[in-house]
């Protein structure tokens, strides 16, 4: 309405509704989360499979501290088998006492895959500062296809590749992190990955996602969300309050000031933080395991100097510290009060009944199809 129609909006204000995307909860929950489903179920009958609202009979059990330890023993046995079929695909071998962190969903420059990389550079550097520490172990999922021509996307995934060759094979660091980057990805692997999520990483700079649709399959099955205020984030954080959510980063509004100000100063930020600039650095300074020590200086240059005298248009540099503090406090939340970390993802499931493509539907049919529903 706004900016990309706007001026087919102002003729035509009347063509102009939003309808929130959903998911079938009989794939993402059903069929790839029998555990869940049968948790579910055994809880609160198995009327949700055709009624969406009665996802929200599970509010009544979240402060059940038996309830809670079966959803965790449903969280490890799905991280079981997720374990199994990396070790049967691409013959790793992953410690199942993680957190399973993950990030899925198509190599866009937008959707920040580079920005992850970024903080497990700094994770790896903060492990290494601290050789006789204990971290909680984590392991980080990449899941994605780049199109075939979008070369940067393309040495994104050598990016993730060069890091997780080096955070795995480091002494210091490989007890604590292992990077896994999921090959081929497609509904089949989603459907066995993400069940097994600990976190659910949605990182899109604001304003650029129209909805995304992980976000509400990993709501679906228990992860917890790190995420920007952008696309259907914003409704999930909604639905489950501020307190069963990690939101980071600049909103859409600060995003627009910084363009039409021009204040985004990537380099500025460079100088003033020491653990984002030894982390850039790190694309450039020969530490990442890759056959040309200029592999990855386009997308040094890109963070740092953009295109054309335009600041990097993803602002992956202004939102990293905030990003960096965010998945601290996840973590010892993970880590210091796991009941509290339970009932946040179960709280996520009981209220993702909304974001069945069931109420998408039903919405349609309201606003726009007008038929009458056959029983
Ligand atoms: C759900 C899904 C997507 C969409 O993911 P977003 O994170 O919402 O962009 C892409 N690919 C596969 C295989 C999916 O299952």
């Amino acid at each position: 309405k706004k900016q990309t129609f706007h001026d087919y909006y102002v003729m035509n204000p009347r063509k102009f509704i939003s309808i929130t995307n959903g998911i079938t909860h009989r794939r993402w929950l059903a069929v790839s989360n029998p555990g869940l489903t049968a948790l579910l179920t055994e809880t609160i009958g198995d009327g949700f499979l055709k009624d969406y609202t009665q996802f929200e009979k599970l509010m009544d059990y979240v402060n059940q501290e038996a309830f809670l330890e079966k959803f965790a023993a449903v969280k490890r046995q799905n991280k079981k088998r997720l374990a199994e079929y990396v070790y049967q695909t691409q013959g790793i071998v992953i410690n199942e006492d993680s957190l399973f962190d993950v990030q899925a969903k198509r190599l866009h420059e937008y959707k920040r895959q580079l920005m992850k990389c970024l903080h497990i550079l700094c994770l790896y550097d903060e492990i290494k500062a601290h050789p006789d520490k204990n971290f909680q172990p984590v392991t980080i999922f990449f899941a994605a296809k780049a199109s075939p021509g979008y070369i940067r996307a393309k040495n994104i995934i050598r990016l993730i590749n060069a890091v997780a060759d080096l955070v795995n094979n480091d002494v210091d660091t490989k007890d604590f992190l292992t990077v896994v980057f999921i090959e081929n990805y497609g509904v089949s692997s989603a459907e066995c990955l993400i069940p097994a999520a600990d976190i659910s990483e949605q990182l899109s700079t604001a304003g650029l996602e129209a909805s995304g649709t992980s976000n509400m399959k990993f709501m679906m099955n228990g992860a917890v969300t790190i995420g920007t205020m952008d696309g259907a984030n914003v409704e999930i954080s909604q639905r489950v309050g501020a307190e069963n959510i990690f939101i980071f980063g600049a909103d859409e509004a600060e995003i627009e000031r910084m363009k039409a100000y021009q204040t985004y100063l990537p380099g500025e930020l460079y100088e003033k933080n020491q653990a984002v600039r030894r982390a850039v650095g790190h694309l450039i300074d020969g530490i990442l395991p890759v056959a040309s020590p200029h592999q990855f200086s386009d997308l040094y240059q890109s963070l740092l100097f953009g295109k054309f005298g335009t600041p990097d248009p993803y602002f992956v540099l202004y939102d990293l510290p905030d990003y960096i503090r965010i998945f601290e406090k996840a973590l010892a939340k993970y880590t210091e009060k796991p009941l509290d970390w339970y009932q946040t993802a179960a709280i996520n499931t009981a209220k993702s009944g909304y974001f069945s493509s069931d109420r998408t539907i039903l919405e349609y049919n309201d606003q726009i199809w007008h038929l009458t529903p056959v029983e």
